[in-house]
């Protein structure tokens, strides 16, 4: 019951009346199809109760007005008659087509010689149980040679009537029809196609802005569709009024989907907010008329529908024009969409009130400027997207950027951490492998310094010598003098024996209390010996002072010298050295003692053993 169908149809889609002329039709050799309206007679039947035989009588016919078989709103019943004459000596089949399928009530009367025949038809009844199932109102009849009958067409519909009518050959019909169904298919496919794969883009990328281009060109389908019978033949030919409720839903979701298609792809959001708000209120407006269609009724539902439909349309152009002028790229597409639809509905309507002519553009005029506008909103919404990436690598870039610099500051501060660390490192080492008193290193510093020294003399065969010295008395020392005197002699002591070691290898460590030991690695035993009695002669000629009184300090050495090998171990020269010190102690002390050997490496594997 859907005689708001037509208002819709007249803003949107334009399946309005007829133009030509209404005069009896002619069925010679090139007639093809002939629209009735302007020029052609109608009764409209206020109570709607005439019968079919009381119209006969009728002389009160009227003649259109220049919007041909439209009539708007009203529960009148509408008469249109006319005559077909078939001058030909053959038969023909016809179709009155009746290009609107939401007319609910049509019954047409055939008068001619031999009686009266009726066909009914109209959108109340199922599709099965009309003359010719398809998705316009069709009635086929046939006229005899030389026949002449007088057509009677009843309509009634509850919404706005706009009857379009006209009556074809049927083979010109079915060629028209063939190529009409090719061209919607084509139509259809595109819509459905760029619908479907902006879906499974959704579904990969998750970009909202796809499924809201995929939902507002279905929902448009949908809406085509049911403007042009489809869903009701093909998808519920028995529930009739199925297809009200379809209309409904589709063209909330066509206001909704739409506000929010642009909402994204033009950043409403965050550019203009209150114009943003504006636009989801309308969408969400749809939406929800459409939610509660099925308990509204279906007029008032419509009515409610159509104005939300011009306020989305006028508040979406207002935002494409304020986000063109903003400068934001993806407008400019947007606002050729609605240039090619305009263009397209515009084309349509003048083709249909006969102010342009009628060939393939023009009739599919709306079709291609949906197309286009399709395409051209799947430009935007690319380049929306690739807005957003361009944006979303920057963001990326200064992350990683930052990251990087991060990183790098935190490879410095673990550098100077380290770093810091290798210097304490080092200074403890140095603490603990130095005598705090003379400044040499001490009996920990000079065993690891005399293993290595020994194993390169033992690989390189060369000889390594060790000096041994402890000071003479120095208890003495100590006890007279104090102890803190005592350390002063310590260090002088220390600097006497640095002053007579010159090579590089060569280290002098305090070996312990009095004790000192210098390590000559590469140096035989005469050149240790030698090194031993310029220190001793070091101390004898040193003088030390205390209380104005002259002190003599003394030192005994004992030398020794190796090459190393491999029964003879580090410890054992050591000892050998510790026991000429005592020898030299024994032997009166301020002296130098070493045992030469005869046979080197024998005579201390000897004496060691
Ligand atoms: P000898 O000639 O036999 O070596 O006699 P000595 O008195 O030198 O030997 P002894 O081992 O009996 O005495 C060593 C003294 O050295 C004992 C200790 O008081 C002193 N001494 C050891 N280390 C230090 C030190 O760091 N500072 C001071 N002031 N005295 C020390
Ligand atoms: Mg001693
Ligand atoms: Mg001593």
């Amino acid at each position: 019951m859907n005689k708001w169908g037509h208002v819709f149809i007249t803003l949107c889609l334009v399946l309005s009346a007829a133009f030509p002329a209404f005069a009896d039709v002619v069925l010679d050799e090139g007639f093809k199809h002939q629209q009735l309206g302007i020029g052609g007679q109608y009764f409209e039947d206020k109570a709607a109760q005439r019968t079919y035989d009381e119209m006969l009588q009728e002389d009160l016919w009227k003649v259109p007005g220049s919007k041909g078989l439209s009539f708007g709103f009203t529960a009148s019943a509408f008469w249109i008659k006319t005559k077909v004459v078939n001058p030909l000596d053959k038969h023909r089949l016809l179709y009155l087509q009746v290009d609107n399928p939401f007319l609910d009530d049509i019954q047409v009367y055939f008068v001619s010689e031999t009686g009266v025949e009726s066909l009914f038809t109209g959108d109340t009844i199922p599709v099965g149980q009309r003359p010719v199932r398809h998705t316009q109102h069709l009635i086929p009849f046939y006229v005899n040679p030389k026949e002449q009958i007088e057509l009677y067409v009843r309509v009634q519909s509850k919404g706005a009537v706009q009857i379009p009518l006209a009556i074809w050959d049927s083979q010109s019909f079915v060629e028209s029809d063939h190529l009409s169904s090719l061209l919607y298919g084509l139509f259809f496919g595109l819509l459905l196609t760029i619908s479907v794969y902006h879906f499974f883009l959704f579904i990969s990328i998750k970009e909202r802005a796809y499924l809201n281009y995929s939902l507002f060109y279905l929902s448009l389908l949908g809406v085509y569709a049911c403007l042009n019978g489809i869903p009701g033949v093909f998808f519920w030919p028995m529930s009739p009024h199925v297809s009200d409720t379809f209309l409904i839903i589709c063209m909330g979701l066509s206001i909704y989907f739409p506000c929010m298609f642009a909402f994204e792809v033009l950043a409403v959001k965050t550019s203009r907010p209150a114009l943003g708000f504006t636009m989801r209120c309308f969408g969400l407006a749809g939406l929800f008329i459409a939610c509660i269609a099925s308990f509204l009724p279906y007029v008032f539902a419509l009515k409610l529908l159509l104005a939300a439909v011009i306020c989305s349309i006028v508040i979406n152009f207002i935002v494409y024009i304020v986000r063109f002028f903003d400068g934001y790229p993806p407008a400019k597409y947007m606002l050729m969409s609605v240039f090619f639809a305009s263009i397209g509905l515009g084309v349509t309507v003048f083709v249909k009130v006969g102010a342009l002519p009628s060939n393939f553009f023009t009739e599919n005029a709306l079709s291609i400027g949906v197309s286009f506008m399709a395409m051209l909103h799947a430009f935007a919404l690319s380049q929306r997207i690739n807005m957003n990436r361009a944006e979303l690598a920057l963001v990326h870039k200064a992350l990683l950027d930052a990251k990087q610099k991060a990183n790098e500051d935190l490879d410095h501060l673990v550098q100077a951490r380290t770093y810091e660390l290798e210097q304490v490192n080092e200074k403890l080492k140095l603490l603990s492998t130095t005598d705090p008193l003379t400044k040499l290193g001490n009996r920990r510093y000079f065993d690891e310094l005399y293993r290595l020294a020994f194993r390169q003399c033992h690989r390189e065969k060369e000889p390594i010598s060790l000096l041994l010295l402890d000071i003479d008395h120095f208890k003495h020392i100590n006890d007279t003098y104090g102890h803190q005197f005592g350390d002063a002699c310590l260090i002088e002591a220390a600097k006497h024996i640095l002053s007579c070691v010159r090579r590089p290898q060569d280290t002098v460590a305090r070996y312990g209390g009095e004790e000192f030991v210098v390590l000559l690695p590469n140096t035989a035993l005469d050149g240790a010996v030698c090194i031993a009695e310029l220190i001793v002669g070091r101390f004898r000629e040193a003088k030390i002072f205390y209380a104005g009184a002259e002190i003599m300090m003394t030192v005994s050495i004992g030398v020794v010298s190796v090459i190393p090998c491999a029964d003879l171990n580090e410890d054992h020269l050591l000892s050998k050295a510790d026991k000429l010190l005592y020898r030299a102690k024994k032997n009166g002390r301020n002296r130098v003692e070493w045992e030469p050997p005869s046979q080197p490496e024998e005579s201390f594997t000897l004496d060691l053993n």
